[in-house]
């Protein structure tokens, strides 16, 4: 659908973007945005279905195509990202496999980092070989070995910063660069970062994703994902016509929820980031902690990378390592009165996870190794509770 958006916000800073972005009001006047819970939409005439379908006048056509509501929150995040299109889908492995496979074909070559989010590795890994298309690994953060993989042509490179679970920042700028000079479109899953502390396209990524279950609704309740680019032959030539044909569309209902999300996304975010710094911090301090992976801390190996790239702040996520092994990361889990255990991130309420045995447990343990995965290593989603108690909680769980 054609809309002003783009004029009518364009003085607007970030936070009333969030806020007011994308709001098609109905003859209602109603407040908060309007839930479309409808499949289909009624003409006036056969006429306007005709010129519905041919495209030349605005009039959604069928849900699995496009729906007010969800219309309202591609706008609201597109706006946000200050992309020109924006795609929201059913789930961030939606977004992922859609913007692979939308444009790839047999005979295709990637390159991607190791570190990537499980389901994420094993499309490349597993599903599009079976289709001819072939992913070459690479340490993500060895620009040598991004060179050397980009020194034979690639249709596209995939990457994802900060890294799961162990927070290594990739330098999507240096890494734009050489994707570019071999003619690969760069891909980067902004899931950790959000669009809030990190803009992809700003630094030369073609095509950004998003799992919109995470930080966008932060609120535990719906799965949902984007793809958000300013490349219009790919979105509309490529991306649309897949989606649309393949079917794994948004649900208007959990478009209004992650709708609603996206209104307190910048204050969460911040709270989650400063409640993170604190702990990190925190942690860094204790006897029975062997190492703290935290972008925003001075001993992180890549400090100012991240700061530059991620607006000055080190995401929402922490990894440490417990003095113990296996058996004393498990009891400190086991002890947390409130933070919960689960593999989930981005929530409002602290979630703590055992990476080795839980998200990353299909690996091998040399691909473990490879990735920093240690047996004592524990990932903590930092909510927006207070922070003392947060700190009071993991140090009565903490071995002494
Ligand atoms: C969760 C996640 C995904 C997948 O998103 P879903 O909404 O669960 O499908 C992809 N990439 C990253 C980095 C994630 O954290």
């Amino acid at each position: 659908m054609t809309n002003n958006n783009d004029a009518k916000t364009k003085d607007w800073r970030p936070a009333t973007k969030l806020v007011r972005g994308g709001l098609e009001r109905s003859h209602h006047g109603e407040v908060s945005e309007a839930l479309y819970m409808t499949q289909a939409y009624a003409y006036d005439s056969a006429e306007q279905a005709e010129q519905s379908f041919l495209g030349e006048v605005d009039h959604y056509v069928y849900s699995r195509y496009g729906n007010p509501t969800v219309t309202m929150f591609e706008e609201r995040l597109r706006l946000l990202e200050g992309s020109t299109h924006c795609v929201s889908l059913a789930s961030g492995m939606a977004a992922v496999f859609c913007a692979l496979a939308s444009q790839l074909k047999t005979g295709d070559r990637v390159v991607a980092s190791t570190a990537l989010f499980g389901a994420c590795f094993h499309i490349l890994a597993n599903i599009l070989p079976t289709w001819g298309i072939k992913t070459e690994f690479v340490d993500g953060t060895d620009l040598e070995a991004w060179e050397k993989a980009l020194s034979t042509p690639a249709q596209a490179i995939f990457l994802e910063t900060p890294s799961n679970p162990t927070l290594e920042i990739l330098d999507i700028q240096a890494i734009s660069d050489l994707a570019h000079k071999a003619g690969a479109k760069v891909i980067v899953d902004n899931v950790f970062a959000t669009p809030i502390l990190q803009r992809p396209l700003q630094l030369g990524a073609d095509i950004v994703t998003y799992s919109a279950t995470k930080h966008i609704d932060g609120q535990g309740r719906s799965l949902g994902g984007a793809v958000l680019s300013n490349d219009a032959h790919f979105m509309e030539k490529q991306l649309t016509p897949f989606y649309r044909n393949t079917g794994p569309s948004l649900s208007p209902f959990n478009a209004w929820t992650l709708l609603k999300g996206l209104e307190t996304l910048d204050i969460r975010v911040d709270r989650q980031c400063q409640n993170a710094l604190d702990i990190a911090t925190f942690l860094e301090q204790l006897g029975s902690i062997e190492r703290v992976n935290y972008p925003g801390l001075k001993s992180h190996g890549q400090y100012d990378l991240a700061m530059s790239q991620m607006s000055g702040r080190g995401s929402t996520v922490i990894s440490f390592e417990v003095k113990g092994g296996k058996a004393a990361a498990f009891k400190t889990i086991n002890a947390l009165k409130i933070i919960d255990i689960a593999n989930n991130l981005g929530d409002v309420k602290s979630l703590i996870t055992h990476p080795a045995t839980t998200t990353h447990q299909r690996l091998s343990d040399d691909e473990r190794a490879a990735m920093g995965i240690r047996e004592n290593l524990v990932r903590l989603s930092v909510g927006i509770e207070d922070v003392l108690d947060l700190k009071d909680d993991l140090a009565q769980a903490l071995p002494e």
